[in-house]
């Protein structure tokens, strides 16, 4: 399994990279959905969040953590924020490597079936 998420955590293509530590490597969305948009991507391969398992639990709270952590130190925690993670087809998954979008910057509209 190697998607365009993989080239970017081995730098083989490039992207904007705001944060990154041994377990999670975080990037600006190359399509931004609000002001601020930026993916927060494990480095180990988990297609979708149903392919995940107990074991990634502490993983999947990192991703969440880490989101929180990028907000506060960007200033916009207390506007507020989203966190967003799709699966599968309904979900609008287009990456098949797990991912937790962060969207802020602006009052988000609401998000459900279109
Ligand atoms: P999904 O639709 O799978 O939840 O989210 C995938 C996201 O990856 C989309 O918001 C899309 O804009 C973003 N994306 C796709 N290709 C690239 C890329 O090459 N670089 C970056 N930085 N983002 C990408």
């Amino acid at each position: 399994m190697d998607t365009i998420f993989h080239k970017i955590i081995r730098r083989e293509i490039p992207a904007e990279i705001v944060y990154e530590d041994e377990h999670l490597v975080a990037f600006r969305d190359i399509g931004p959905q609000a002001p601020v948009h930026v993916l927060f991507v494990p480095k180990q391969t988990i297609p979708t969040l149903d392919a995940a398992g107990p074991e990634h639990a502490e993983l999947i709270g990192r991703l969440a953590l880490a989101a929180a952590e990028y907000a506060r130190r960007e200033g916009f925690a207390e506007a507020g924020y989203r966190v967003v993670m799709n699966c599968n087809g309904h979900g609008g998954q287009t990456v098949y490597q797990l991912h937790l979008h962060l969207l802020a910057g602006a009052q988000l509209g609401h998000f459900g079936a279109a």
